[in-house]
């Protein structure tokens, strides 16, 4: 989201004739900031930091904050005194107005804060993009969430759910392909409630069974999903339509019920289990990955063994594992914590069982062939070499000309490490 969304200042920055710098002597800096995690926030504030230099050595330079840290109660406030020497800081609704601050600030020095706080923002539609993932296009098919999830700031920083019209999404699906781009990536917090707030009767199912439509040879994607909005039809227009990944982000946050009830997630293990199995009876070959938080508070040893039991059960691709980290005005930040300690031996121990599982995954692609979009050139030891996904999601390096960026290539898998996959193109 925050990738794409550094496309879209990029875009609106670029329309003003600025170009892209690769140093810190740029004249104008914008951090776009996540607060999602508090070492996310700690970062941010490390690297605002390092900038005031800068702008000790080129007075004219503007320097800009935007992004979900800005939009937490009172940070607009706090950045400006805690970084005087920052030009502008724009919430998360305002992004649209980067442009035109920047260009204002340039010509008169004059600092800007505007943070909006109305919780449901319009969506301004037409913006430029600077794309910036290779042969890869993110969409926003929404914006913002409802969900309330206990230790999540989103739906305070990025406001409630507001699907796109499907027009627009088509339009900008249709442009890209006509770009060039091979791949493209739906986006949104919670994809599955695409629509719920337009009240038309129109879908996220009905959007992938219109962009599926489109010929050519590219590959859709779609993240991020709830367990609890993810329908059957969902599942099957993935597994009917052969341009949709057989690659499904499924967070499931916590094994235990205690927990996810404490997480206001609104479903069960159990739930969660009828989920993946309904995924893998129509696509026994999909990569279902997921997110894993431990020491959330209240989290006992039996919950925690929870979690381990469905990590061993599901068999995941890959999962991205977090250490709960309380968050400023979320309800979870006001429950009885877990002792660092205690959270940091369990990641340890999640960390190390999904290893062994995306290892033993990993060692079963060995002799197979796989269709790979060729993605970008990787540089090792000063060998170049070129990377990849499969359908699944799988990373994979293999040799060959750079002309093969942004095509299909058929990869015989010859070894494996951890998660990832060595190959040669057959
Ligand atoms: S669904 Fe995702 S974005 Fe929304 S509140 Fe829960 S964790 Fe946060």
């Amino acid at each position: 989201m925050n990738v794409h969304e550094s496309e879209k200042i990029a875009g609106l920055l670029m329309q003003l004739g600025l170009e892209e710098s690769t140093d810190d002597t740029a004249d104008v800096v914008v951090f776009n900031t996540c607060c999602i995690r508090d070492n996310a926030e700690r970062k941010a504030i490390g690297q605002i930091g390092r900038f005031k230099q800068l702008k000790r050595e080129n007075p004219d330079a503007v320097i800009a904050v935007v992004g979900c840290m800005t939009q937490q109660d009172g940070a607009g406030l706090a950045l400006r005194k805690k970084f005087p020497f920052v030009d502008i800081v724009l919430g998360t609704a305002n992004l649209d107005k980067i442009g035109d601050l920047v260009a204002d600030c340039l010509a008169t020095h004059k600092k800007h804060v505007e943070i909006d706080t109305d919780p449901k923002p319009p969506i301004v539609e037409g913006l430029p993009y600077y794309r910036t993932s290779g042969c890869n296009a993110w969409i926003n098919i929404m914006y913002g969430c409802n969900n309330f999830c206990t230790y999540c700031v989103v739906p305070y920083v990025r406001g409630r759910e507001r699907s796109r019209r499907k027009e627009d999404i088509i339009d900008e699906f249709r442009r890209a392909l006509d770009q060039g781009y091979k791949e493209v990536t739906l986006l949104g917090q919670n994809v599955n409630s695409y629509g719920n707030d337009r009240g038309d009767g129109y879908g996220f199912a009905d959007l992938l069974q219109d962009l599926a439509k489109f010929d050519g040879d590219h590959r859709i994607r779609f993240m991020t999903n709830h367990p609890k909005d993810m329908d059957d039809r969902v599942i099957d227009i993935v597994a009917d339509s052969p341009n949709i990944c057989n690659n499904i982000h499924l967070p499931i946050q916590s094994g235990s019920d205690k927990i996810l009830r404490l997480m206001n997630r609104h479903y069960t293990r159990d739930d969660y289990l009828a989920t993946i199995d309904k995924i893998r009876a129509k696509m026994p070959d999909c990569g279902i990955t997921t997110d894993l938080m431990v020491g959330f508070p209240y989290e006992e040893e039996s919950d925690f063994e929870d979690t381990l039991d469905i990590v061993r059960r599901v068999q995941y691709s890959n999962a991205f594992t977090f250490v709960y980290s309380p968050r400023r005005g979320t309800p979870a930040a006001t429950m009885p914590q877990v002792p660092e300690e205690v959270s940091r031996r369990r990641i340890m121990a999640l960390i190390a069982e999904q290893n062994a599982i995306t290892r033993k995954l990993s060692d079963a692609y060995v002799g197979g062939v796989y269709r790979v979009l060729c993605e970008d050139i990787v540089e090792k030891n000063g060998k170049k070499q070129l990377c990849g996904r499969t359908e699944s999601g799988r990373m994979v390096t293999f040799d060959g000309g750079e002309e093969l960026v942004g095509t299909f290539c058929d990869i015989k898998i010859t070894r494996s490490r951890s998660a990832s996959l060595f190959g040669t193109k057959v």
